[in-house]
């Protein structure tokens, strides 16, 4: 769609085409075939591959159901070039890891794999990736065997999505969409055409759709793009295209003049869910091209955010049908032919009418009144700075940015502008869009009648309970109608956050440089340590952690409710003199955030921005430390969410099972259960508060890091003022307590629960007291990899006993006595548990005797080329530093000969160590039967 009020503006600007960035080379074979080739060295020595097309479940016929996602699956079993599963063993060669690195994904209207972080050293290796692109395209064997092994495997995969939200969904599909296919075209599609389709319906799909001209492929990275250019061109030119071959046709949704009330009800809902939709029509990928779309998108941005922050301040009224609510205008649901604004509401214990009446109301608020001058500014400003951030930013952006940006613009002609045009061309626009041209915009987006309106509710099914009918939601819409309103009223504190004045400054007393890690360190006159890391990964960031020792340990039973929901509640408190809602107008146009949070042995303050909000980023950090505001309506509405979240726990297996994981593995210390609805009674905010005051009373104790693109001489300054100012007691650094109970011995809890779609999970622990060093944590990694690939193999891909599973290998030290603790989560088959559990038994048995070489040369590959992937990521040497001061140990110099140095030897024997401990601990979790 376009706005009227949108065009107007666009108009009188005389708006240019949107201008495609010059560093991208964008070109078409013969046969249709759209490429996207970009250099790109950030970061360096790697590359993505992608291959996209514009098909998807729509295009299945009824016979079809399930088929196009079924063949992605079958990408990864049998090609031309690569037979079996070659090209995950030929990926893994290269460090990829398939999962993360190497996937795909099927939507209704889109299928896109893509091989990533592929490592540039050899360039044979970049020309096989195209070649894994060109099997991907028409090469794919679809053997019949290798079909029927992965039947199970989607089976599996439909299995663990299934639960009441999908239930619903797939019922309430055909009434959302009457008269089109969008309404029985669910990617995952139907068991019954899964479980017995014939080999010839998947090659019908594959050789009608997947064809040059459906598809672009796109590689982005520290590539050269001239062989890129040429490789494609001779590897994908020969392919021929029938010139009667189908056409892709857009599937048209129809609008709709009655109103559409669905009501639906599922026994493990845990809460209820509303919403109102008010369709409009998607603006056309042709008219995707003018400057007038980008002023279409900034509008629908900044009434989504003026609306939520509406929606949001109404959540600390008791009276508020509803404890969370959102709007945004976007997709309908699956089709990218219509578009809508959605309003969606959790609704307090049976107000479920009065939240719909309510967010109806809202909606006429806003197009009946409009925004306010000051809340436009505010949103206005935030849109601002959020493109400013990207356009500081804009020399290192990631491959996958523009991976999926080139994915966009090829799928929906999506603009892809450089980043500089699309910022000056904003900054200069959005002033010139005053209040009333948004105003006039909403009509377009919400409407108050009932053509194209749809209003859902997935309710919880219980005997006893009586439900809302269609009547009741079409008699709360018409009241929310005849309602008389009045317009909305903003309300801001205009102070500054911080009185500066008030604070006096302290002193940087001394500073010392580490060479190692590329750090000064500088001693504060408050006792405080400061840590200095500049670097230049991001050009849009600065990154905080302030921690000392002590955090949760220090508190005892009385406290183990308070603790549990510490950080929420600290979380949605305010700070100085501004509520938590006052807060968040006074932060409009800032890149910022700040946290204070405890951990079992610390307590922390993290906080982030761009180096233009760096003071404001002190001034929160500040205010954490000093002035915490109590927000008694937030925390009554939060309490609210807790009740409503808790109180249906049971229903939901997979929280079943993490509660007995965490009883069985913490040997029932109510420290470290979850907490239960039956808990809440405990929870009493002003204790919270003294909490935090306790913890960070003594900012003397506190080291700071700070990492990231800062001003080397400005941010002395900003220390002296804000942290060295701090509040200190003069009192020695604590320590933490023991407090980590771990089970011992071997301790197996097997237990069964009662679903409505039968749910399996195995989750197994083994943990040993060792050493803390480099060289154990580098085995410990590489052992829970290999345990990784071993489980994947056997489990998934040989006998279709668990679509995803998987180990890895960490250490505990919030205890005096380290952990090495090995784990691996399992979400089985039913029907096949007993031999997934006897796998992950065998597995670890197997690898106790030898480990294969194969696969841990493909895991030494990875690690070697993460670490140089990770070492471009403040956060990682925010770690870094932690783990150097904490423990004195150098996780990063010899990192690279650690990981050269494993052997097939070393790792079995580290293995085998770990073990002799005996501490096993497996939860099972098994559907009851009758
Ligand atoms: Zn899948």
């Amino acid at each position: 769609m376009v706005f009227s009020s949108a065009v107007m503006v666009a108009q009188e600007m005389q708006m240019p085409p949107i201008p495609v960035d010059p560093a991208v080379r964008i070109g078409k074979l013969d046969n249709g075939l759209t490429y996207y080739i970009r250099h790109n060295e950030y970061p360096e020595h790697v590359a993505n591959f992608y291959i996209a097309q514009r098909v998807g479940s729509i295009n299945e016929d009824d016979s079809q159901r399930g088929l196009a996602h079924f063949l992605e699956h079958m990408a990864f079993n049998g090609s031309e070039h690569f037979k079996g599963n070659g090209i995950i063993e030929f990926t893994r060669s290269l460090g990829v890891e398939f999962g993360s690195d190497l996937n795909a994904y099927t939507s209704i209207d889109q299928t896109v794999y893509r091989v990533c972080d592929v490592p540039t050293k050899r360039a044979t290796a970049l020309d096989s990736c195209l070649l894994i692109l060109k099997d991907w395209s028409n090469g794919l064997l679809l053997d019949p065997e290798e079909i029927d092994k992965e039947r199970d495997v989607v089976h599996n995969e439909w299995r663990l999505g299934e639960g009441p939200g999908m239930r619903m969904y797939q019922r309430a599909l055909p009434k959302m969409y009457p008269g089109s296919k969008y309404g029985e075209r669910l990617p995952i599609g139907l068991m019954s055409v899964i479980d017995s389709f014939k080999p010839q319906t998947l090659r019908a799909y594959y050789q009608k759709w997947y064809r040059p001209d459906n598809q672009a492929i796109i590689v982005v990275g520290d590539i050269d793009v001239d062989h890129m250019e040429a490789k494609i061109k001779e590897l994908f030119g020969p392919i021929k295209v029938d010139p009667n071959a189908a056409k892709v046709i857009p599937e048209p949704v129809p609008d709709t003049k009655e109103a559409i009330y669905i009501s639906e009800k599922d026994k493990e809902m845990q809460m209820s869910e509303v919403s109102i939709v008010m369709k409009h029509d998607a603006t056309k990928p042709e008219d995707k091209g003018t400057m007038s779309y980008l002023i279409e998108d900034y509008v629908k941005s900044v009434i989504s955010r003026m609306f939520n922050q509406r929606l949001q301040e109404m959540t600390q009224e008791e009276s508020c049908p509803f404890f969370q609510a959102s709007a945004d205008d976007g997709q309908y649901i699956l089709s990218r032919t219509k578009d809508c604004f959605a309003l969606e509401g959790y609704p307090k214990d049976g107000k479920d009418l009065e939240t719909l009446k309510t967010l109806y109301v809202e909606a006429r608020r806003a197009r009946e009144f409009g925004f306010t001058a000051s809340e436009y500014e505010r949103a206005k400003a935030d849109y601002l700075s959020s493109l400013e951030k990207q356009y500081t930013n804009r020399d290192k952006r990631k491959n996958a940015e523009f991976g999926n940006a080139y994915r966009d613009h090829y799928l929906n002609n999506e603009p892809i502008p450089p980043l500089d045009v699309l910022f000056q061309t904003m900054q200069m626009l959005a002033p010139n869009i005053p209040v009333e041209a948004i105003n006039q915009a909403l009509p377009e987006l919400i409407s108050v009648t009932d053509s194209n309106l749809v209003v859902m509710e997935f309710a919880q099914e219980k005997e006893g309970k009586t439900y809302v009918t269609e009547k009741d939601m079409a008699a709360a819409i018409a009241a929310a109608r005849a309602e008389k309103i009045e317009a909305y009223v903003d309300n801001v504190k205009n102070e500054p956050l911080v009185d500066v004045t008030t604070i006096k400054a302290g002193k940087i007393l001394s500073e010392t440089e580490n060479t190692t890690f590329g750090y000064k360190e500088l001693k504060l006159s408050n006792g405080a340590t400061a840590i200095l890391k500049k670097t230049d990964f991001k050009d849009d960031e600065v990154q905080m952690q302030a921690y000392s020792m002590g955090g949760k340990s220090i508190f005892g039973a009385a406290d183990y409710t308070n603790l549990k929901v510490f950080d929420q509640v600290i979380g949605m408190s305010g700070l100085g003199n501004f509520s938590s809602n006052e807060l968040q107008k006074a932060l409009a146009g800032k890149e910022v955030n700040a946290d204070a949070t405890m951990g079992n042995t610390r307590q922390y303050v993290t906080a982030h921005s761009t180096p233009k909000d760096l003071e404001t980023m002190f001034q929160m950090q500040y205010l954490y430390f000093t002035a915490i505001n109590k927000d008694e309506k937030q925390f009554q509405n939060l309490l609210t969410a807790l009740e409503m979240g808790l109180k249906n726990k049971s229903l939901n297996p997979e929280a079943v099972f993490s509660d007995s994981l965490a009883t069985t593995l913490y040997a029932h210390n109510p420290r470290f259960t979850q907490i239960d609805v039956k808990d809440l009674k405990d929870i009493n905010y002003d204790r919270i508060l003294e909490m935090a005051k306790d913890r960070y009373k003594n900012a003397g104790q506190f080291t700071f890091i700070f990492c990231g693109n800062f001003d080397e001489q400005a941010i002395r300054p900003l220390i002296e003022q804000y942290v060295a100012s701090l509040p200190s007691t003069g009192a020695q650094p604590e320590d933490f307590n023991e407090t980590l109970t771990l089970a011992k011995g071997e301790v197996v809890n097997n237990f069964t629960v009662k679903t409505e779609s039968p749910k399996a999970i195995a989750f197994e622990t083994w943990y040993a007291d060792m050493p803390y060093t480099l060289e154990n944590t580098v085995k410990l990694d590489a052992v829970g990899q290999i345990l990784s690939m071993i489980y994947l193999k056997t489990i998934r891909e040989d006998e279709s006993a668990a679509y995803s599973c998987g180990a890895a290998g960490g250490f505990n030290v919030s205890t005096r006595q380290p952990k090495a603790m090995l784990q691996a989560y399992c979400p089985m088959n039913p029907d096949k548990q007993e031999i997934a559990i006897r796998l992950l038994h065998e597995g670890i048995a197997n690898m106790q005797k030898s480990v294969d070489a194969d696969q841990l040369n493909k895991v030494k590959e990875y690690m070697l080329k993460q670490i140089d992937v990770n070492a471009k990521q403040n956060h990682f040497w925010i770690n870094t530093i932690t783990t150097w001061k904490d423990f004195g140990i150098d996780s990063y110099t010899d990192y690279k000969k650690t990981v050269e140095a494993l052997t097939v030897d070393s790792v079995r024997d580290f293995l085998n160590e770990l073990l002799k401990s005996g501490n096993h601990i497996e939860v099972i979790m098994l559907p009851e039967t009758k």
